[in-house]
């Protein structure tokens, strides 16, 4: 006869067997967070995922980190490889902003709330999205080289045209633009998504646009700094690095010291610290079926989701000091000290 060794098992702190935890023994279970990220390529990536591990751990949970480098198939099996493992929420930076909804009727069917974080889950019944004003992102490109360049000819090296992110952007860009396209001051000579952000895209894009013109273009404004470093990239290889202007996005170092160069006219800064304790916050609410308190709503084509969005900040050559360095994004050496 089979032994059935849940009734013999005399020490109740067992974890082999058969043994089911009581209910006060679940509730000392810290919570576990699932993160599915996207690329770590660009430098922001891997201040989400080592600040969202220690923001998640400051608050006792625990937290499981899984990257798909722009693999929707694998972006999707290792979501459903945490969800099948157990855990409470899943946080996720979709790749694909359409095909990740797969991943939230997953969770959702396994009783699993899910947090869209940065970018947003499009279609879907998505709990939360948390990110920085994407929007507002593009408006301050705009305005910034704007101020800089009122009349010319204008490139734009769009993001991913797979991320909701890249859309959001575009959008803040033209609302500013319109009017100065509509009384003649600025004509839009090149306009294309940049493929999964690749830098070697934007390459290829930028040159396009340089040729298309023989090289006579006024601005450029890039979706992010990855792409923007390509576009200087190759105005310095026409030597037109700094007499154009190039915006960019993310306050990577490697801008930074562009715009201490003179090569790069701004970018946006979003300090991902205060990203990810909110982020950390809420997901610890979400997995407990707590209240959040107040929420904006963002359309995802399915749902107006419960949102919040933070505000971005613009740093060019005179606030560098006072906005990265002051809060330790950046070290002072390293944005002045790079050789
Ligand atoms: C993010 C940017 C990032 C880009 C490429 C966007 O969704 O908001 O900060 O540079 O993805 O990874």
């Amino acid at each position: 006869e089979k032994q059935d060794n849940r009734n013999n098992d005399t020490n109740p702190q067992s974890n082999t067997g058969n043994f089911q935890p009581t209910e006060e023994q679940m509730e000392d279970q810290p919570i576990k967070i699932g993160f599915a990220m996207d690329t770590l390529t660009e430098e922001r990536w891997l201040k989400d995922r080592d600040f969202f591990k220690k923001s998640v751990e400051d608050l006792g949970a625990e937290v499981e980190v899984m990257a798909s480098h722009g693999d929707d198939a694998l972006q999707i099996w290792q979501a459903e490889t945490m969800i099948s493992k157990g855990i409470d929420l899943l946080v996720i930076v979709p790749h694909n902003a359409e095909s990740t909804a797969a991943i939230v009727e997953k969770a959702h069917s396994a009783g699993i709330k899910v947090l869209s974080y940065d970018r947003l889950v499009k279609n879907a019944e998505v709990d939360m999205y948390l990110s920085y004003d994407n929007e507002q992102v593009g408006t301050l490109q705009a305005q910034a080289i704007l101020g800089i360049v009122p009349k010319g000819k204008y490139v734009y090296i769009g993001g991913a045209e797979t991320d909701n992110n890249a859309h959001m952007a575009k959008k803040g860009v033209f609302d500013v633009l319109q009017s100065h396209i509509e009384k003649g001051d600025i004509t839009i000579v090149f306009d294309q998504w940049t493929k999964d952000w690749e830098p070697a895209n934007a390459k290829d894009n930028i040159e396009l646009a340089l040729d298309a013109n023989n090289n006579n273009i006024d601005a450029v404004i890039a979706a992010n700094d990855a792409t923007a470093g390509a576009v200087i990239e190759v105005l310095e290889s026409r030597g037109l690095a700094g007499k154009i202007p190039v915006a960019g996005q993310d306050a990577d170092l490697a801008a930074i010291q562009r715009i201490v160069d003179g090569t790069q006219a701004m970018t946006i800064y979003k300090p991902i610290k205060e990203l990810t304790d909110l982020a950390a916050e809420l997901a610890i609410k979400l997995a407990k079926d707590e209240e959040i308190g107040d929420v904006v709503k963002v359309n995802n084509g399915k749902m107006e989701v419960p949102s919040i969005l933070l505000s971005p900040t613009i740093v060019n050559q005179t606030n560098i000091d006072d906005t990265i360095i002051a809060d330790g994004f950046h070290t002072r050496e390293e944005v002045y000290l790079k050789n």
